[in-house]
């Protein structure tokens, strides 16, 4: 028999590569742009079309490429930017692996236009699925356009696996921005078709932070950021943290490294951890913290897709980064001045949360040695001392772990408990709290978020197993839109409609309510969509996700059970075994709390 094993052809290769790198629109829009500022740009220009599918455009004035290199870019494992293998443990650039244009040309159309600063005439290469079809010589700016079209032209599975044009938007966006975050002082535009919908001109990082994420609330932005900042040999941190009181359901939480954006779920616990008790549940902090490191200390030969990156130092840079972020939230907690002479105990507040009812008396336990202001000794920062440095800090974690309400309900097993009651054994306080003895004491429940958090969890069930349960209206509505919120409106028409609206359209900006999620037993329905647009409008980040759980909330909130209204003893007794058939009984979805429980030892207190 013959042999069999023979080498992929170069086409077939680097198809496969692409698999890898280039997963969707949003991929080749970074491994365009990281190429972009690796050929020093100072001004880079991207446009998309339908969400990158038809077109991505990157244009940058780099240092452009000669003749030759811009032929030779193509190739598999062709680059500028290192030499040999030792090259990679000092990488500065963003790219190095050569791969990111062979695979993009084998999945896509790409025209490719680029000159030097110092030559004549510039190249235009025309090359789609890895087959060159011209290069020529052209007039163009000094420095790179890349446009790719028709992503996946040849792979038309790889094509029908691409989400809506919201989540590639979305997906797109997010590469940008993470990108834009690092390169406050590079220049950008970003086009979707003709509209200029990101305009970021030369900033520093706070800057940057603002023309970003500020668009919608300037004044809101401006006034959030707390700067975050602390070198040592180990690592150099800095960025800005938001004030407690500005935290969101979905907030913008970044991390960077060596000028590249890291997703961190460790190091994320220890920026939450400085936040303890600042918030409330299912609040989130902005954040926007850059690493600087040691290249050596990390490991950066992951693959190009992947953020996730391994530090040599965890839990160091754990500890560091949780006492830098608790000063920075410290700081401005502290009334002024802040006397930095100042010598004694740390002042790390401890803030209950507003709706807290806090029963066992808080300890704080801190290391009498640790002063944060102290500016001969400890605060600056010796590397090899980091451990004692902010030993306190870690005890007074640990004084918080039985706090949370959560854990308090579930050691309670309380479902247990109320299935055995009567109903008689209900009673209702003010119009407004169910109460129930139990086992351990007097459980309270709040009616009103019981009721949103139980329908709350049955609307987000039935839209995801698209499930509608519409009612006709008897009269239908005729509602019309601003510009501005028509625009909103047609985002959300398609995630209303599958919460059970139905709608048609009379003309450009007036719209027919025809129905309404079965659920809601309301007879005119214009208010209550003008608060969800309104709510919408509020969003930084517009994912599905998050905008199917405001419509949610929104619908859930309106059908509640009211404050003041009377419940029978059946009625609270239903509502009591379905909210803790809920999975988060304790809080409502937008962190409300909704039950709690006063002990008996907290009641015998009170009859010493
Ligand atoms: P890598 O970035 O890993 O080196 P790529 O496939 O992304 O690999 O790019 C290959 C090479 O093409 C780069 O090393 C660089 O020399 C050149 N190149 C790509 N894009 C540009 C650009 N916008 N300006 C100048 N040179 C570029
Ligand atoms: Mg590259």
């Amino acid at each position: 028999m013959s042999d069999i094993i023979h080498l992929l052809p170069d086409s077939v290769a680097n198809q496969i590569a692409a698999g890898e790198v280039i997963t969707r629109p949003a991929s080749v829009l970074k491994e365009l742009v990281e190429n972009s500022i690796d050929a020093g740009a100072t001004e880079i220009k991207i446009l998309v079309r339908s969400a990158g599918r038809e077109l991505i455009q990157v244009s940058d004035n780099g240092h452009g490429m000669s003749e030759t290199d811009a032929r030779m870019s193509f190739e598999r494992h062709s680059t500028s930017k290192i030499n040999d293998a030792s090259d990679l443990f000092s990488l500065r650039t963003l790219g190095f692996r050569g791969e990111a244009l062979a695979s993009i040309a084998a999945v896509a159309q790409i025209e490719l236009r680029t000159r030097r600063q110092n030559d004549e005439i510039g190249t235009m290469i025309e090359i789609a699925g890895s087959r060159v079809f011209s290069q020529i010589s052209v007039q163009c700016e000094k420095g790179t356009i890349f446009q790719v079209k028709n992503l996946f032209f040849n792979l038309p599975a790889r094509r029908r696996f691409l989400k809506s044009d919201n989540v590639e938007n979305n997906h797109l966006l997010q590469e940008f921005f993470r990108i834009a975050l690092v390169y406050p002082q590079i220049e950008f535009e970003f086009y979707d078709n003709k509209t200029l919908v990101y305009q970021l001109i030369s900033a520093n990082t706070k800057g940057r932070i603002e023309a970003i994420f500020g668009k919608s609330q300037k004044r809101k932005w401006e006034q959030q950021l707390l700067s975050i900042q602390t070198n040592s040999t180990l690592v150099n941190i800095y960025g800005y943290i938001g004030k407690p009181e500005f935290a969101q359901r979905t907030a913008n939480q970044y991390f960077f490294v060596n000028g590249r954006y890291m997703r961190h779920p460790y190091f994320h616990r220890a920026v939450m951890m400085a936040y303890d008790r600042l918030l409330q549940p299912n609040e989130n902090p902005n954040y926007f913290i850059y690493f600087e490191i040691d290249p050596e200390s990390i490991d950066i030969n992951v693959h190009p897709t992947k953020t996730e990156i391994k530090f040599e130092n965890e839990t160091a840079i754990f500890s560091i980064l949780s006492a830098a972020a608790k000063e920075a939230l410290g700081k401005f907690q502290v009334a002024p001045p802040i006397d930095f002479d100042t010598e004694g105990a740390p002042t790390f507040p401890v803030r209950q949360a507003k709706n807290f009812s806090d029963i066992r008396p808080p300890q704080v336990n801190f290391n009498p040695q640790y002063n944060p202001f102290d500016s001969n000794n400890t605060y600056k920062r010796n590397a090899d001392n980091w451990e004692k440095l902010y030993s306190g800090l870690q005890t007074l974690e640990k004084s918080s772990e039985n706090i949370d309400i959560t854990e308090k309900l579930f050691e309670e097993n309380i479902l247990h408990d109320i299935e055995n009651k009567k109903d008689t054994d209900f009673f209702q306080l003010k119009n407004r709290f169910i109460a129930l003895g139990i086992h351990s004491g007097l459980l309270l429940i709040e009616q009103h978020r019981a009721h949103i958090r139980i329908l709350f969890d049955k609307i987000i069930a039935q839209i995801t197993e698209n499930q509608i349960y519409s009612q006709q209206l008897m009269f239908p509505e005729e509602i019309s839109f601003s510009p501005a919120t028509l625009l909103s409106f047609s985002d959300m028409q398609p995630e209303l409609e599958k919460a059970g609206f139905i709608f048609s359209k009379l003309n450009n900006n007036t719209f027919i309510i025809n129905a309404l999620p079965a659920i809601l037993n309301i007879s005119s329905a214009e208010n209550l969509l003008a608060e969800m647009i309104d709510e919408q409008n509020n969003l930084p980040q517009k994912s599905v996700d998050k905008l199917r759980e405001n419509i949610a909330l929104s619908i859930a909130s309106s059908a509640a059970i009211k404050v003041g209204q009377t419940l029978s003893s059946t009625e609270m007794a239903d509502l009591a075994k379905r909210l803790f058939l809920c999975a988060n009984n304790a809080y409502s979805p937008d962190g409300k709390v909704i039950t709690n429980i006063i002990y008996y030892e907290e009641i015998e207190k009170i009859f010493w």
